[in-house]
């Protein structure tokens, strides 16, 4: 199960240690850390007794959020990303994902040109890092507050203006893109680009009950996950698989039970025999 990474916030109740012993007993080969981890913590400590328990960490989430509509609050996350940038290279984590934010009321592509602009203002301090920063196309339900940058083809409209295909890619997630009728087409040019960074797992509801909390565990939905994942591997991705569920439903229960059907899951969907 080496490229099993659980991202922090799928069992929230769960301190950061708890999460890094329970994870790398579970065999899991990878982490990665919400910043909500590394509050008054170390977070070189933090990355090294991630590595210690045999777990890579794999990213820090999240950097964005960078429309605003004054140029004083716009200056704000360009700050908050440059902090994110040193906590990502003092734990270890080669990646930061961003979310990229929008603004309401505010067009789309004011939105995502002020992304750009964030994106490269920032750019020489994560390059400087040696962190790379992931773009995270969010679905379009949440182009109202979370992010102007809903699909793969925007997200690498925003890394072709950008250039620096080493430092700067793509986080592609499932939950955020399975719908678009691009998607197979756009894995393989993000991959051919060398810049798809990361891939994150987890299922659709149906119905959603909650636009944020109520994503549902690989199974339990209608997402192609197989299918995609083929064509992410297809591509040549060799990377984490990361299990990303946020869920208020999964959070109330047993945390411990819940990561066991996390890693059954993960092993049914893959055809991983238990013990392997
Ligand atoms: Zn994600």
């Amino acid at each position: 199960m080496r490229r099993l990474c659980i991202h922090t916030i799928t069992t929230k109740p769960w301190s950061t240690e708890e999460c890094i012993r329970n994870y790398s007993r579970a065999g899991a080969g990878g982490i990665t850390f919400w910043r909500y981890n590394l509050e008054g913590r170390d977070p070189a400590a933090v990355g090294r007794q991630a590595r210690e328990a045999g777990l890579e960490v794999t990213s820090l989430c999240r950097g964005g959020f960078f429309p605003a509509s004054t140029a004083q609050d716009r200056q704000k996350a360009l700050d908050d990303n440059r902090r994110c940038i040193e906590e990502a290279h003092a734990l270890g984590a080669p990646l930061i994902v961003l979310v990229c934010g929008a603004v309401p009321g505010q067009p789309l592509d004011e939105s995502r040109k002020q992304i750009t602009e964030g994106i490269a203002a920032v750019l020489p301090e994560a390059e400087a890092a040696g962190v790379r920063l992931g773009i995270e196309p969010l679905h379009p339900m949440y182009a109202d507050d979370r992010s102007a940058v809903n699909t793969m083809r925007q997200a690498n409209d925003i890394c072709d203006a950008l250039g620096s295909p080493q430092m700067l890619g793509i986080a592609a997630d499932v939950y955020h893109i399975w719908w678009d009728p691009e998607l197979k087409e756009q894995i393989a040019l993000t991959a051919e680009r060398g810049r798809l960074f990361a891939f994150h797992i987890c299922d659709w509801r149906t119905p959603t009950t909650d636009l944020l909390n109520d994503r549902g565990l690989m199974g339990e939905g209608c997402i192609p996950i197989r299918q995609i994942s083929e064509w992410v591997d297809a591509a040549g991705f060799q990377g984490a698989r990361e299990v990303e569920i946020f869920s208020s439903r999964w959070w109330s229960q047993d945390q411990h039970e819940w990561l066991e059907k996390i890693t059954e899951a993960y092993r049914a969907l893959y055809e991983i025999p238990a013990g392997a």
